[in-house]
């Protein structure tokens, strides 16, 4: 049975800063990824300023290949109805953000961790003994199972895991879904698309609805509470879209859809237990309108900080991974609350 420092379920943002982080800490490390890589990743692709530091300061500048047009964004664009507009610039100086392929950033981000890759090949279980964790694997390719031995795991699984739902079932029953719709159109319309768009009337959209230009297709989306109909809104917003803005929709490139819940607006954090940590999404860790990018990479990097000390200290490291994050959690329940108070309303009515 291979067995590994640590094991990371999940590719992303978060896992591949836990990955960097342990790397550098020299501990031996795999990341799992339950897809072939590089695999597609519903987003809109904006990497923030603070994920722009952390990512310039790790893993170095984002490869050109990462970046779609047009390449920097200046702000967001929040629309408070279909005639009336502020405008938030992502940088002070006016450079902009960033406009990439999530596939392609993040596949590179992960690979620039240095630790070893194993994807098509999905965490489906797992037993802690106190001493070790034992994992079940998929691997996908030759379905089979295989096992894995490891002293600490890191669920950097995005919003929906496999091994916070094992680790806490009554946390997990408690938690409410939102449902995020998004398609790629070939096509043209005049909103600006040196910004991003979002629709802030709730008719749009629960949560908001949005949209942006990538590589000349039209991406836009909405998102509602799990169990109602999306359809109305997504309808509803289309026309908008085609009335106000000129939008002209030619092939339908991409339609695709993910679940997120109310663990990031409400400050449900789930941290991990024993030595069994979650990062990024798993954890809770979302900023308001969807911002996600920047959490994900500073909590993967407190969890490999708190696993290196932990190592070395008696097995702390939840207690320090705590700690840590302190800061990171109270900044994205702010986020919500700041959020609420610029659309006027509540961003995820549960
Ligand atoms: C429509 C939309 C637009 C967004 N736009 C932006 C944006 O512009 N900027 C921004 O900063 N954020 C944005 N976000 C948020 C951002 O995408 C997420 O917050 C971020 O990707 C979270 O990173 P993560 O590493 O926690 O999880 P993810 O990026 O979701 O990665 C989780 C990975 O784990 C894999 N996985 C899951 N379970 C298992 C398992 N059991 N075994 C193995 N592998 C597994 C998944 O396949 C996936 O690759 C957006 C989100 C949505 C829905």
């Amino acid at each position: 049975m291979k067995e590994y420092d640590v094991v990371i379920a999940g590719s992303g943002p978060s896992g591949a800063a836990a990955a960097k982080g342990l790397v550098n800490g020299r501990l031996s490390v795999l990341v799992l990824e339950k897809k072939k890589l590089p695999r597609y990743k519903i987003c809109s692709g904006i990497i923030f300023r603070k994920s722009q530091d952390i990512t310039g300061k790790y893993f170095g500048e984002i490869p050109k290949s990462a970046y779609v047009t047009p390449e920097l964004l200046k702000g967001v664009r929040f629309w408070s109805d279909s005639d009336s507009y502020k405008d938030y610039p992502f940088t002070k100086d006016g450079s902009g953000a960033p406009n990439v392929w999530r596939s392609e950033y993040d596949y590179w981000l992960v690979r620039n961790s240095g630790a070893e890759i194993k994807d098509s090949s999905a965490l489906i279980d797992f037993s802690d003994t106190g001493d070790y964790v034992l994992l079940k694997v998929h691997d996908v390719l030759n379905d089979e199972v295989i096992d894995i031995r490891c002293k600490y795991l890191i669920s950097a699984e995005g919003g929906k895991s496999v091994i916070r739902a094992k680790l806490d079932p009554e946390f997990e029953k408690g938690l409410k879904w939102f449902v995020a719709y998004q398609n790629y159109y070939e096509g043209s319309s005049s909103l600006d698309p040196d910004f991003y768009h979002g629709f802030l009337e709730p008719q749009y959209g629960e949560v908001y609805a949005w949209f942006s230009v990538k590589n000349g297709m039209q991406v836009f989306g909405t998102a509602v509470a799990k169990g109602k109909k999306i359809k109305p809104y997504l309808l509803r917003f289309t026309e908008l879209l085609e009335k106000k803005f000129d939008l002209k929709r030619g092939r339908l490139v991409r339609r695709s859809g993910c679940l997120g819940n109310n663990m990031c607006p409400e400050g449900k954090f789930y941290l991990g237990k024993n030595n069994i940590l979650l990062v990024g999404e798993a954890a809770g860790f979302l900023n308001a309108f969807g911002e996600g990018i920047s959490c994900a990479l500073s909590t993967g990097l407190f969890a490999a900080e708190a696993i290196s000390e932990g190592i070395k200290s008696n097995n702390k490291a939840l207690e320090l991974y705590t700690e840590l994050t302190k800061r990171e959690r109270r900044e994205t329940t702010a986020s919500w609350r700041l959020g609420a108070r610029l659309a006027g309303r509540d961003l995820m009515p549960v």
